[in-house]
């Protein structure tokens, strides 16, 4: 099969989260299993900061997004990673070379519904001008919501590309890309399209067009696709995703275990695996002790959390927690890396502040020191009010570092909690909260650390456990690889 992966971010070339990630690793996984495989995706400033060469093409095209606004764009070309994959970006500065992805300062961009739906309409122009017809177009997340409409609603153009199935994959239910019903024109729609397919509160909602135009739709989780067809997580879409739901999958995201492999991990200071786990996360611990004027103690359990500073993320919980451990001067150390909210980096910087020796924090993306948090510490913290499948908790399982989690969306999906049972019968690798709360989180880390000081041996099996378990993309791609071809047979 042919698949075409429409996405906003790809790693190395634009990430902003896991989105990134899994359109990173799962295209290259996909076309190992025989099929021929390509991303379109914006041209982004910075993306030549991603060391993969990248050539100009003579594919260009002129998108009319209306009466009176003509929009160029031409395809730049990269191989994703040394593979086979190819990587079309779709330059147009004036929409792309912008200093973020979606927004500064807190604010999305006024024209992101602009941006997006050109990016759409133009991934389409792309694939009319590819050498060979998709037969699958996978797109990802809101930004690339219309263009299973664009698909569905125009006959012509379906058949111009051989009338490809479309698979719709929600990474994050949250962000749905609602703009207002004035811009639904640009997407060169009918007013019909609008009112059938994609209508949320007199507005227009990208993602919702995908969900209703999509011959499939996909979530990174099997608890997640449960969830999100619920009042609680569907975020009003609920409704669109149970009245299609034998139509919605959940399939779990792997990692990259090339690029995140303890053994192999070039950000390390020190490189460990399984047989010396021990030696090497000590190592690693103490070289962040040092490198953030941290206690030099080997003994203290060091907590580790990486990631948005989102509401989503429980900072809600964690934050009274670490407030109480630095309060009671209890024994532990928290290493935190993340940027987001202001109130958060805020109350952070206050606590690093308040106990230097007990708390430190990175404000903004860091990549390596992500890895090195992932190999520093003992337990990994990732209290999330819902989370659609989470790569943290999977690295953190990897790397020896047990996760602390809830017990929702893909966090429930992969990590097991040590409970007696779970333990007794050996399928046990983290904890979960009792409740969602600080106290939830509070008991849930006392659990954890009651393992570590005194049950040895469990604790020793429930690090094992987690790094030797099967989080690669080849399960998942298999996954993805039956739904193409059940949904190419349905089409057919
Ligand atoms: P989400 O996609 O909701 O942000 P995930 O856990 O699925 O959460 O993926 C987040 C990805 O982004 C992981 O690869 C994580 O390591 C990375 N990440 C998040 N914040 C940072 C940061 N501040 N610095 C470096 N990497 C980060």
């Amino acid at each position: 099969m042919n698949i075409v992966f429409l996405t906003s971010e790809v790693v190395p070339f634009a990430k902003t989260g896991g989105l990134a990630d899994v359109c990173g690793a799962l295209p290259i996984e996909v076309s190992r299993l025989g099929h021929r495989c390509s991303i379109i995706m914006p041209a982004f400033r910075g993306v030549e900061r991603s060391g993969i060469d990248i050539q100009p093409t003579d594919i260009s095209f002129a998108i009319p997004l209306s009466a009176d606004k003509l929009v160029g764009g031409r395809l730049l070309h990269a191989k994703l990673g040394g593979s086979e994959v190819d990587v079309w970006l779709i330059d147009q500065p004036q929409y792309f070379d912008r200093p973020a992805l979606y927004g500064e300062s807190g604010f999305d961009y006024h024209d992101n519904g602009e941006r997006f739906t050109f990016f759409c309409r133009a991934a389409i122009a792309a694939m009319l001008r590819l050498e060979q017809a998709p037969d699958v177009v996978h797109c990802n997340d809101w930004q690339s919501g219309l263009a299973p409409l664009l698909l569905k609603s125009n006959p012509k153009l379906a058949q111009q590309l051989g009338f490809p199935v479309s698979v719709m994959t929600i990474h994050n239910m949250a962000y749905q890309g609602v703009f207002p019903a004035e811009l639904f024109p640009l997407s060169g729609l009918d007013w019909n399209d609008f009112h059938s397919d994609c209508e949320f509160y007199g507005q227009v909602n990208f993602l919702k067009a995908g969900l209703n135009a999509a011959d499939f739709i996909t979530t990174v989780s099997p608890r997640y696709a449960k969830e999100i067809q619920t009042p609680q997580h569907g975020c009003g879409l609920d409704g669109v995703l149970s009245a299609r739901q034998g139509r919605v999958v959940g399939i779990t995201n792997g990692i990259d275990v090339e690029v995140w492999d303890p053994s192999s991990d070039v950000k390390l200071p020190m490189r460990y695996d399984s047989e010396h786990w021990q030696f090497g996360k000590v190592g690693n611990k103490r070289s962040l002790q040092e490198e953030f004027g941290l206690e030099l103690n080997d003994d203290v359990p060091m907590i580790g959390l990486v990631g948005r500073l989102a509401e989503q993320k429980g900072w809600d919980l964690i934050l009274p927690v670490i407030k109480q451990h630095v309060q009671e001067q209890r024994p532990t150390q928290w290493i935190i890396l993340g940027s987001g909210d202001p109130w958060v980096e805020y109350e952070l910087k206050n606590l690093c502040e308040q106990a230097p020796q007990q708390v430190a924090a990175h404000i903004g993306f860091h990549d390596a020191l992500a890895h090195r948090i992932e190999a520093g510490s003992d337990l990994f913290v990732m209290p999330s009010h819902y989370e659609p499948c989470g790569l943290n908790q999977l690295y953190s399982l990897r790397y020896g570092t047990v996760p602390v989690v809830t017990a929702t969306g893909g966090l429930a999906d992969t990590v097991v909690d040590a409970s007696d049972e779970n333990v007794a019968n050996q399928t046990a690798t983290g904890f979960h909260l009792p409740e969602k709360t600080p106290q939830g989180l509070d008991q849930a880390i006392g659990r954890a650390l009651n393992m570590r000081h005194h049950q040895k041996k469990n604790w020793q099996d429930l690090v094992l456990r987690g790094m030797r378990k099967d989080s690669s993309w080849r399960q998942s791609a298999a996954q993805y690889q039956a739904l193409y071809e059940e949904a190419v047979s349905l089409k057919a």
